[in-house]
């Protein structure tokens, strides 16, 4: 069987298997997913999903595993890092989803295939209309997974005008063990996920563009950030495939890139969203003080061209 013949059958492609970057004693693999005519989520409209998950235990073995201690990281560690969610605090994911892919990962369902490779057959696939894009990390978090291998999938994506999104949490010291680091490269396709308004201030001073959890519609509009278009409060007016002209969630392609982090009210069950208030906390005084420039910068981000008008 020729090699498209076998990509045409499989379910999806293995694009890397291999240490964590957090936890380099555990296995990873990514897996590359919905390619034929992209995912059904709601969220992200029609893109091509990819999913970073332990490669030696079962999904809900990992998230439901022993309670994590100072000496020991939770089981999830090595794909979910610290996400506050992560260690079965109210993570969004369906985690049915998330087991159905690892038992045909287990059922060796997926075809293993270069990154390159991958990357090339998606943008072909979004040339021809039958994707929109690529989102980096739909369950895990991608800045566990070396940064050549995203740049290897999502840059032929953007080359052909296709919309990628993805984030991380280890930008921040909170959300990694002491000595780690991330490889600043993923600045230039990653969101730095954030918690309220000083999180997400100063993971701008870092040189990330912010997508950033909010208790409450006001104190997302303090805080200047964009609102996602796809969020109930701004009804729902698109999905990760038509916003912006190359996604709003892709990283800051560099210096010149002024466009604003985007913020979204936070949603989800009773204990995320019990968990994700204490975690953003409340808008402060000081808060008001640290933002109170953009507070007076009145930012429209404009979802076509993604420009920023001040
Ligand atoms: S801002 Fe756009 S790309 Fe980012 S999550 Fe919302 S809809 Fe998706």
């Amino acid at each position: 069987m020729s090699t498209i013949e076998k990509m045409k059958k499989a379910l999806g492609y293995i694009v890397y298997e291999g240490p964590s970057a957090a936890d380099p004693d555990v296995m990873i693999v990514v897996i590359v997913n919905c390619v034929k005519r992209g995912s059904n989520n709601e969220k992200t409209g029609p893109m091509a999903q990819s999913w970073i998950l332990r490669a030696d235990i079962p999904p809900n073995k990992a998230i439901f595993g022993p309670r994590p201690s100072p000496a020991h990281p939770a089981l999830d560690y090595a794909v979910c890092g610290a996400c506050p969610y992560a260690a079965g605090r109210g993570c969004y994911v369906s985690l049915k989803t998330i087991c159905s892919v690892w038992r045909a990962y287990n059922r060796c369902s997926y075809m293993h295939t270069s990154p390159e490779e991958v990357g090339a057959h998606v943008a072909a696939r979004v040339k021809t209309g039958h994707l929109r894009g690529m989102r980096a990390g739909s369950y895990g978090d991608p800045a566990m997974v070396p940064f050549e291998v995203w740049e290897k999938l999502l840059l032929p994506v953007r080359g052909v005008g296709g919309k990628t999104s993805g984030y991380t949490h280890m930008w921040n010291s909170r959300y990694r063990h002491e000595g780690q680091e991330i490889d600043p490269r993923f600045k230039t396709l990653l969101m730095a996920s954030a918690h309220g308004g000083i999180d997400a201030h100063n993971a701008a001073e870092e040189g990330w563009r912010p997508f950033a959890q909010f208790n409450s519609e006001a104190d997302l509009r303090i805080s200047g950030l964009a609102m996602c278009p796809a969020s109930k409060e701004a009804g729902h007016r698109k999905t990760c495939a038509t916003c912006g002209s190359q996604s709003a969630c892709n990283g800051r392609k560099g210096e010149e890139d002024k466009r604003v982090g985007v913020g979204i009210v936070v949603h989800g069950s009773p204990i995320t969203l019990n968990l994700a208030r204490r975690r953003n906390g409340v808008v402060t005084e000081l808060d008001k003080a640290r933002l109170v420039e953009a507070e007076n910068t009145p930012v429209m981000l404009d979802w076509e061209t993604g420009v920023l008008h001040v």
